[in-house]
């Protein structure tokens, strides 16, 4: 999750929480939250595509935080979204791909982060109560140990083979 890092001024500070019906304002408690999740896969790709030229302009974009790539949400709805993401990601893994994220060819990163922006733009049309950090930790924990648990039964299969 990014922290709000909209330098004083940039934002009104009267903004309020892009859920309906939360009451969450100011910009001092609003994170920007990237529809696409972009940022998970700087660390999942940092060695494999070190050097890309798409890579680079991958995360030029991010830092830019786009009006068009972000909203700005509370923490309790930031964490609410990240914990559908997570199933989201874990069930595009075991389910979709079958592979690990950092073998992702773009095309699958795309069609994933798509599915994610998708996700996104429906529940923020919806009210929904969030989520305190405690709960998304757990939440958490369990999709990456299901995460885990598949890598380690691919390494099996492909050391058997
Ligand atoms: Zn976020
Ligand atoms: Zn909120």
């Amino acid at each position: 999750m990014s922290r709000l890092h909209v330098p004083l001024g940039d934002v009104p500070s009267e903004v309020r929480c892009a859920k309906p019906s939360c009451s969450v304002a100011s910009h001092a408690r609003l994170q920007r939250h990237h529809k696409a999740h972009a940022k998970m896969w700087f660390g999942i790709w940092a060695k494999r595509r070190r050097g890309e030229e798409k890579f680079a302009r991958f995360i030029e974009r991010y830092n830019q935080f786009l009006p068009v790539d972000v909203v700005l949400i509370c923490d309790r709805h930031h964490a609410e979204i990240h914990s559908i993401y997570d199933k989201i990601i874990a069930n595009d893994c075991t389910a979709q791909t079958g592979i690990p994220l950092s073998k992702y060819s773009w095309v699958q990163a795309e069609r994933l982060m798509g599915k994610l922006i998708e996700a996104c733009d429906k529940w923020l049309q919806k009210e929904t109560p969030g989520m305190d950090s405690e709960t998304f930790g757990n939440t958490r924990k369990v999709y990456q140990s299901i995460l885990r648990k598949e890598a380690r039964k691919r390494q099996k299969r492909s050391r058997m083979a």
